[in-house]
């Protein structure tokens, strides 16, 4: 039986390998936690996690991090992480508000950000991930040489995440308001979401964000 119809699961999910409890303990540690020094890539708000998973089964060379604000999406991941047992793959439940917290100075290699939740009203301009507040988050956790890398099918906060990342003085790259159809294309791994918009008609944007 899986692990989200056996009641209880969320208790379950406390004391689950793959789940990391106090992810605080392990800021500035994170390569001791995978045993090697391999490079540290993370994505916020994974959802169900299909990109991840797919990237961390790609390249046993990487270690990924998965961020999710809510469990019940995450129990999903967690399901499919505990049949494919990839050594390379830690989730959280946390929220990216925190980051700070739980990565020290340049710890990450890199940041995916997809599909985030656009937060469409000015007042909540803040909440969005690719805020000024976030790319300042971004700046400490990340090495000198990482970037964040940011998909979308809402051109309104492309458009704001790109000014954003510019104003804030980081260098943009790969950008594209149709990646489907661009050069990049076929080493896209989509997303949960990029799949359906996409199914939708909707065109995909990306940009990479660098210092
Ligand atoms: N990345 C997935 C995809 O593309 O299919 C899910 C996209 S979904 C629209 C956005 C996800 O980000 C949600 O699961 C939400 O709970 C999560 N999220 C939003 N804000 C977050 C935060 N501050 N910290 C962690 N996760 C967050």
């Amino acid at each position: 039986m899986r692990l989200r119809n056996i009641p209880g699961a969320r208790e379950e999910m406390l004391v689950n390998p793959f789940i990391v409890q106090d992810p605080e303990r392990l800021r500035g540690i994170w390569r001791e936690e995978f045993g090697n020094n391999n490079p540290i890539r993370v994505e916020i708000g994974m959802g169900k996690g299909q990109f991840l998973l797919t990237l961390a089964q790609r390249n046993p060379d990487v270690n990924y991090i998965g961020i999710e604000k809510y469990s019940s999406v995450l129990l999903r991941a967690l399901t499919r992480q505990e049949e494919l047992q990839l050594p390379n793959l830690r989730l959280l439940r946390f929220d990216a508000e925190n980051l700070e917290t739980i990565f020290g100075e340049g710890e990450v290699d890199r940041i995916y950000l997809n599909f985030s939740d656009p937060w469409p009203k000015d007042r909540h301009a803040k909440r969005r991930l690719t805020s000024d507040r976030f790319f300042a988050r971004y700046a400490r956790v990340l090495a000198p040489e990482g970037h964040v890398e940011f998909k979308t099918d809402n051109v309104d906060l492309f458009e704001f995440s790109l000014a954003e990342a510019e104003a804030c003085g980081w260098k943009l790259s790969h950008v594209t308001r149709d990646l489907h159809n661009s050069p990049d294309a076929a080493e896209n791994v989509t997303t949960e979401y990029e799949d359906r918009f996409s199914a939708e008609g909707n065109p995909i944007c990306r940009m990479i964000a660098s210092r």
